[in-house]
């Protein structure tokens, strides 16, 4: 084995769980040989949460069955037998639906990770640095990572797995910027604590990310009036009280147009109405097949789908836990919740309270309403990650990363390689995890994100081989 100091080192910079699970595939390719040191900058305590899974809300649940999230493809009960094996339903009784299915809260998931992770960490395998990555730049055919607290580290290949960043203020809430009743971050630890339970709460967004928020304003003991919006005013469906297979083929004849994707979705559906089926088998087949769907396609298509179908595709694709969706049916039947089809048209704060006029989806009259507080869950602004943080947007600066075309994060090869201005590939900047996107179609949801992983952790594997005339080990 060679020593540490003559190692190449692989950094990957953000260690949630992309990051983290590409750095436990690379160590477990690698074996009991290390052939490159494996660090990863992650500020967070542990590695493998990140934004999804570093949640202390009882309230927020994963969103597909504990056996479809696992950190090993070809183990997908990995998961299902961490929660028996450490007993997490002792202290969550309701974490399995009225089905049986497990949907333990999503911390849980965050402890498996890095339960799984533990082992190489402690054997210096992979290294945690608890550290954030301040600046990214070249020096001597190597990258040089400096971090926010000066340390800095010469790497030879570079992962970026720093997916999501915060949301972006609608610009029509500016002017409640300064209030402390405007919930901006809505996945900060403390971000509901300045509701009050009579509070009346307007919810912008209507999608995983306002389910999390107004369970947990449930679980808090929340009574006010809450109304929830989005332009179109859909809202994130539950899963089949009866689970499915996958029905429906997208890839035996090839669709290059985004009308006849549509098109042989609907037909599906009908198809699988005609045979007693639900949506749901259908909308897993496209996403099961998404990534060859996805690059089937030329860019323009794909920019279409982004623009056009996205919002129908997110409240059909990303489904609720069952237990959050009766904690959202109950409020809707109770009458404390309002789903609407609404943008903000403006916002000010009068007499105390803050007023919003509401530009109602078909109607020409605004709508005004009053509330104490706003809380924003439009999600995590990728179109504008290399604008997120400083080391980004100067490696867009230097032509190293470019956006990606379709507007969902960063422009990649089909071997996960940045490409930057003027489409110069860049053969040690790898993009892992849902940033990669727009090149390899769906990959948000787990069991993609861990092909993916996968996937980066092998390309990597493979360009150590490559440089020290190596040949890479055989895929399991
Ligand atoms: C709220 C939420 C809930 C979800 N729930 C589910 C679910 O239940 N089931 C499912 O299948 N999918 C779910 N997903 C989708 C999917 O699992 C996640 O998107 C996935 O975990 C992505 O992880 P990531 O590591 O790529 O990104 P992130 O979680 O964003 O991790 C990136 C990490 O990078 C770090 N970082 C950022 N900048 C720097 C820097 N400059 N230096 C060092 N580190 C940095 C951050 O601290 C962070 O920990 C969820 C997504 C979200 C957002």
């Amino acid at each position: 084995m060679r020593k540490s100091a003559s190692l190449p080192i692989v950094a990957i910079i953000g260690g949630g769980f992309s990051g983290a699970a590409a750095a436990l595939h690379l160590a477990l390719n690698f074996g009991a040989g290390r052939r490159a040191r494996i660090v990863v900058f992650e500020p967070r305590e542990r590695l493998g949460a990140g934004l999804a899974y570093d949640t202390a809300e009882p309230a927020h649940r994963i969103n597909v069955p504990a056996f479809k999230m696992s950190l090993y493809p070809d183990e997908p009960e990995s998961f299902a037998d961490y929660i028996v094996r450490a007993d997490t339903v002792a202290t969550d009784p309701g974490a399995y639906s009225a089905e049986g299915v497990a949907y333990p809260r999503r911390c849980v998931f965050g402890d498996y990770v890095a339960a799984e992770l533990a082992p190489y960490v402690a054997r210096g395998a992979i290294e945690h640095r608890r550290q954030r990555v301040r600046k990214v730049g070249r020096s001597a055919g190597r990258w040089a990572v400096l971090t926010e607290d000066g340390e800095a580290l010469a790497a030879d290949i570079v992962v970026l797995a720093a997916t999501h960043p915060a949301p972006t203020l609608p610009k029509a809430l500016l002017p409640l910027s300064s209030s402390p009743k405007l919930v901006a971050d809505s996945t900060r630890a403390d971000a509901l604590d300045g509701i009050a339970p009579q509070d009346r709460v307007l919810v912008v967004g209507n999608g995983l990310t306002a389910a999390d928020v107004i369970a947990a304003l449930t679980e808090r003991g929340h009574r006010g009036p809450v109304i929830s919006i989005s332009r179109r005013g859909l809202r994130s469906r539950g899963h089949p009280s009866v689970a499915q297979d996958p029905f429906g083929d997208f890839v035996s004849e090839p669709i290059a147009r985004a009308s006849e994707l549509l098109r042989r979705i609907r037909r599906t559906l009908r198809d699988a109405r005609r045979q007693g089926l639900s949506w749901h088998p259908v909308i897993d087949a496209v996403r099961a097949q998404g990534q060859q769907i996805w690059q089937a396609l030329p860019v323009v298509e794909r920019r279409r789908i982004a623009r056009l179908a996205r919002a129908h595709w997110d409240v059909h694709r990303f489904r609720i836990a069952p237990q959050v969706e009766y904690v959202l049916d109950q409020a809707i039947e109770g009458g404390r919740l309002e789903i609407a089809a609404a943008s903000i048209a403006s916002a000010a704060i009068e007499d105390g309270e803050i007023r919003v006029d509401l530009r109602q989806r078909g109607l020409d009259a605004l709508r005004l309403i009053a509330v104490d507080a706003v809380v924003v869950t439009t999600g995590p602004a990728h179109g504008d990650i290399l604008k997120s943080q400083p080391f980004l947007a100067e490696l867009e600066k230097e032509g190293v990363l470019s956006p990606c075309e379709t507007g969902l994060g960063i422009a990649c090869d089909r071997h996960a390689r940045a490409v930057g201005s003027g489409g110069r590939v860049e053969a040690s900047l790898f993009i892992a995890g849902p940033l990669a996107r727009g090149t390899f179609g769906e990959l948000m949801g787990l069991p993609q994100v861990t092909d993916h992983a996968v996937f980066v952790a092998r390309e990597i594997e493979a360009l150590l081989a490559r440089e020290s005339g190596a040949t890479p080990s055989p895929v399991e």
